[in-house]
């Protein structure tokens, strides 16, 4: 039945993470390891993460996993394979392997990362009857173990990585999606605070955006880590090394104040019309975020203070919305 599958599923994807670690170490792997050293990944973290490597062959996975004796039906439901007319393939070929694992350490899906440059980037497992992206985190297996009170999250596995390999093992990224409600649910299981740290890019802030809100409805903290003028965590962590991120977590802002000096750049604040319209998207900003009175009032009044603005003013144009609806 269901659950039976589902087993048989875990045991391919255990063979399959097997297959990949023996690769990246044999010596089809070198370019695989390579890879690794010039992204300047530790053996440590290599053994850690459990990294991988998928050879030039299109089907020598399959032909692994035939020999040991599995049936092309659930060969087939494991997402590992393009089953074809004139032939079956293996999905990951000369990638560089994530395995990405559930709470339980157990393997559900995978990444793969081309060396180099190459369409597309990164290739995940699609969805199977095990793997369901809106509801894992990578390395939250991992990251839930720390015994700080905070989760880092971050856009990709690289970025994951480097941060567990320079002394944040806190760090988790969704996997190659949005991040979801179920995500955050995962989350607070162990951890109320969220250090947000995406790319500094425009896909990186509209996701920091999203990843806000999600937070808020979630009641949790959100601080939005600043990376600039680096795009990603990884590229930080390379040009500045340890104590300057963690100069950048004391620094970090809370999510609202955040979101506030992103909306700034939507307007012409010299011009007068400009400025009002930038004041009543802080005071619809206010409204819809925080119904308590009281949390409300103290954001309104920290803003007023950032932004020099009046907080009357301000709470004037949050009652004239309030009155609308
Ligand atoms: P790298 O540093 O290796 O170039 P990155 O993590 O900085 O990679 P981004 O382009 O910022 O790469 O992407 C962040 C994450 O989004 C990736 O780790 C991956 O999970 C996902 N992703 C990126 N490109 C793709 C793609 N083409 N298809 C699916 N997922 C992708
Ligand atoms: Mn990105
Ligand atoms: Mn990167
Ligand atoms: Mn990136």
């Amino acid at each position: 039945g269901e659950e039976d599958l589902r087993y048989k599923i875990l045991e391919i994807n255990k063979q399959a993470a097997l297959f990949y670690v023996k690769q990246l170490r044999s010596e089809k792997g070198k370019q695989g390891l390579a890879y690794c050293a010039k992204r300047k990944l530790s053996g440590e973290s290599i053994t850690h993460f459990g990294l991988g490597y998928a050879g030039k062959e299109r089907d020598s996975l399959y032909q692994y996993c035939k020999s040991l004796g599995f049936k092309d039906q659930v060969l087939q439901e494991s997402g590992l394979f393009s089953f074809k007319e004139n032939g079956v393939y293996d999905k990951f070929f000369n990638r560089l392997i994530f395995p990405i694992m559930d709470l339980h350490n157990r393997v559900i899906g995978f990444g793969g990362r081309v060396m180099g440059d190459g369409e597309p980037k990164y290739l995940n497992s699609p969805e199977t009857k095990l793997f369901e992206k809106s509801r894992n985190l990578f390395a939250l297996n991992f990251s839930r173990k720390s015994r700080a009170n905070y989760f880092i999250l971050c856009e990709g596995y690289m970025d994951v990585i480097s941060l567990h390999q320079w002394g944040f093992p806190e760090a988790v990224a969704a996997l190659g999606t949005a991040f979801t409600e179920q995500q955050a649910d995962l989350m607070k299981r162990f951890n109320s605070l969220i250090y947000l740290c995406f790319d500094s890019d425009g896909a990186g802030k509209k996701a920091c955006k999203r990843a806000i809100s999600i937070l808020r409805e979630k009641k949790l903290e959100g601080k939005v880590i600043r990376l600039s003028p680096y795009k990603d965590p990884d590229e930080f962590l390379k040009a500045e090394g340890k104590e300057a991120f963690e100069k950048r977590i004391e620094e970090a802002k809370n999510a609202f104040l955040w979101e506030v000096e992103e909306k700034k750049t939507e307007f012409d604040l010299h011009d007068p019309a400009g400025m009002q319209k930038y004041m009543e998207s802080i005071a619809e900003l206010l409204r819809t975020s925080f119904s308590d009175p009281v949390e409300r009032e103290n954001y309104l009044k920290a803003v007023a203070r950032e932004q020099m603005l009046k907080a009357e003013n301000l709470q004037h144009l949050v009652d004239k919305e309030e009155e609308k609806t």
